[in-house]
């Protein structure tokens, strides 16, 4: 069996202890032994980090250019087999893994442009003959805590514009999808950069993701993941003077008016709801539908739910991949009970499907006839779970859109632009799609949400420099 090391000021360091990492749509494929870190390797990646900060910080911006365009380069010409290896360790299906590691080879080319792209100001002084510069520093040391449900994409978006900005990095992934992060470091670690610029630490949250938090050294840490664990980390965070970036939850609902394109509709709940498996922060997981169409929708939305093809995520024929992992799955099927003991109509899946092996295999859940107090309706599944809730009209549409504690991504379907106009400016979310799935956002611009879903400065776009950097305000007296 293979094994895969961390990566630590520029070496490949072996670790006491390493774990397997299983594919979820056959439990008998283990992809390869990770290695889970300790403490002291935590410690040894942020020295590493703090060393090379100094020598990256200093880096032209034609450096850093170079290497993020080698990097995105290595990415697109290896996004197959990337691709393969991605829907094999979290269970995606394959063009959706393929689709993800373009998604960040393109992050590292944007974030290769903006190293050029990074100025400053200059201001006269309210004194005579006195100028005022205002310019961007890197922060230093930045701390990356990455979830499970996009194993490239996230580590990218995340790693691209902290060195873009000239600042080192140690990130510690998900246990569950190493492999990815692992292969993009491999890439990064030909790329150029000064040892110890880009450290990879595998392991677990408790043992790596505390150190990091806890590290005086490391100037900022960006994080996506559960709403617990972030808010937990930004205490531990801001209570020493770090800057914190959360990336958490979303209850995302998409609105369908009497006056929508009923396919477009359809189409846009079905691919929000339940593509990816449902494990994406953006997903639509309510649906919140007005009652001239709601009858034409749910038959339409059932048919479609019900024809989802679950299946291996490396099968051609799969729509709908694995849940990750077991402790996924067993909470998905609990929010099944709990909906139903609550009184929601379950119209189609909910249950385990049988897929000729052995894997997590959940067929999606659609609920309907559910209200919006229900705990399917105020919790984040993070599954193939989705539920319909019925409205009178727009207003309560809107109300019941944005009576949740998230605020990522709000949608609605209609072909009227009073509304969508009135829609996108007072729908309480970082993100507002109209006539467009919750889920699927382009990768040049901000991405993050209000309330409960996030916190800090925004991620992805030119946007991102504001967490990357710390500015600097220099006063000039011509004498
Ligand atoms: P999920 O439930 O989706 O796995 P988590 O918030 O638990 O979400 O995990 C997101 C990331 O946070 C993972 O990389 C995980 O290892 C890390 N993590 C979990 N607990 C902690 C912790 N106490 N401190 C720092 N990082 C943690």
């Amino acid at each position: 069996m293979d094994k895969f090391d961390n990566y630590i000021g520029g070496q490949w360091v072996a670790a006491d202890k390493y774990v397997e990492n299983i594919n979820p749509s056959d439990l008998s494929d283990v992809i390869g032994l990770y290695a889970s870190a300790s403490k002291e390797q935590a410690h040894e990646a942020i020295d590493a980090a703090e060393k090379a900060s100094e020598v990256w910080g200093a880096s032209t911006p034609q450096d850093r250019f170079n290497a993020l365009d080698k990097i995105a380069t290595e990415i697109f010409e290896r996004a197959a087999e990337l691709g393969e290896l991605l829907a094999r360790e979290e269970g995606k299906t394959q063009p959706e893994a393929t689709g993800e590691v373009m998604r960040a080879g393109q992050i590292f080319k944007f974030f290769a442009g903006e190293a050029l792209r990074l100025t400053g100001e200059l201001v006269d002084s309210v004194r005579p003959e006195v100028d005022v510069e205002i310019t961007r520093e890197p922060v230093g040391v930045i701390g990356l805590i990455t979830p499970w449900n996009f194993p490239i994409a996230i580590p990218a978006w995340k790693i691209a514009p902290a060195i873009a900005y000239g600042n080192s990095v140690v990130i510690k992934p998900a246990e569950l999808v190493s492999g990815s992060a692992w292969a993009l470091t491999e890439i990064i670690s030909r790329a150029g950069l000064p040892d110890g610029t880009v450290n990879l630490v595998m392991g677990s949250g408790r043992v790596v993701g505390e150190e990091i938090v806890a590290s005086e050294k490391v100037g900022a840490v960006s994080f996506t993941g559960s709403v617990g664990t972030g808010e937990m980390i930004r205490n531990k965070v801001v209570a020493r003077g770090g800057k914190i970036q959360l990336e958490m939850g979303g209850k995302n609902p998409l609105v369908v008016l009497d006056d929508a394109d009923l396919d477009t509709a359809v189409n846009c709940a079905v691919q929000g709801a339940f593509y990816s498996t449902g494990q994406r922060c953006t997903a639509s997981s309510r649906i919140i539908v007005t009652e001239g169409i709601y009858d034409r929708f749910i038959e339409k939305i059932s048919a479609e739910t019900e024809a989802l093809r679950v299946g291996d995520a490396r099968d051609a024929n799969t729509q709908i991949g694995p849940v990750v992992d077991e402790a996924q799955f067993n909470i998905d099927m609990n929010y099944v009970e709990i909906a139903l003991k609550e009184g929601a109509k379950l119209v189609c899946g909910g249950t385990k499907a049988d897929c000729g092996k052995e894997g997590y295999y959940m067929k999606p859940a659609l609920f309907i006839d559910t209200t919006p107090e229900m705990t399917i309706n105020k919790e984040e599944v993070f599954g193939p779970v989705a539920s319909v809730i019925k409205v009178k009209d727009y207003e309560e549409a809107l109300k019941v859109a944005n009576d949740t504690e998230f605020g990522l991504s709000s949608g609605i379907c209609t072909k009227s632009l009073k509304y969508s106009r009135d829609f996108k400016r007072r729908a309480k979310a970082g993100m507002v799609m109209v006539n467009l799935p919750t889920a699927g956002v382009d990768y040049h611009v901000p991405f993050g949400g209000r309330k409960g879903s996030s916190y800090g400065n925004r991620e992805q776009g030119s946007y991102a420099k504001e967490f990357y950097t710390i500015v600097k305000t220099s006063y000039i007296w011509a004498q």
